[in-house]
């Protein structure tokens, strides 16, 4: 994980703990306080599209993957960010052309994602960028769906992970970087 500056450190801060939503036992973190946020969500976004640049600060990825929901509004000014396209991957039945889709386990029942598939060409490199890692199902599911499209994971960016839950040994070695551990 990269230890938040002082200008991530306020940002980060303005994620609210709600408790017990959707389903009690739930501690829900919402971002709409940090998106409210011009400065707070201009260091976000920043700071989530630095592992989609090499050392010398030059792009290196030609899409920007967002997982639905809240991975379309951090996504898309990350792909803008690094001066590429985005890519929305959603739950199925959502995206109105062929498809690839993978279905992955989740506490209670299955879910499945989606992406056109002619969204990513043989050989893109892409960033997968979401707000929260928590059991890693459904960064797993994205993962998949980018190995069916012919293109490859250059790195997973996230806002916060849920330390507890192990998503990130999930993942295996992709290189995950994520602003704040909890
Ligand atoms: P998972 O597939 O378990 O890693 O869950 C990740 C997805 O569920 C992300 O798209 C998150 O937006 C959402 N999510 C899971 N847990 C939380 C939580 N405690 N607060 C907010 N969103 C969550």
């Amino acid at each position: 994980m990269t230890e938040p500056g002082p200008d991530l450190e306020s940002a980060l801060a303005l994620i609210a703990d709600v408790p017990d939503f959707p389903e009690p036992g739930i501690l829900f973190k919402d971002i709409t306080p940090l998106l409210a946020d011009h400065t707070a969500l201009t260091d976000v976004v920043a700071a989530l599209s630095a592992p989609g640049r090499d050392a010398d600060g030059r792009p290196v990825v030609d899409k920007v993957l967002g997982m639905e929901s809240r991975g379309f509004i951090l996504g898309a000014p990350v792909a803008l960010a690094l001066g590429v396209g985005f890519v929305p991957v959603r739950k199925a039945g959502k995206l109105p052309r062929a498809t690839y889709a993978v279905s992955y386990s989740l506490e209670y029942g299955e879910a499945t994602l989606e992406v056109h598939q002619d969204a990513l060409q043989p050989g893109d490199r892409v960033l997968l960028v979401d707000d929260v890692l928590a059991t890693g199902g459904t960064a797993r599911a994205t993962m998949e769906l980018v190995a069916q499209s012919g293109a490859t994971v250059h790195g997973v960016a996230m806002l916060m992970e849920l330390g507890f839950l192990r998503g990130r040994d999930a993942l295996g070695d992709v290189d995950l970087t994520t602003l704040l551990t909890v």
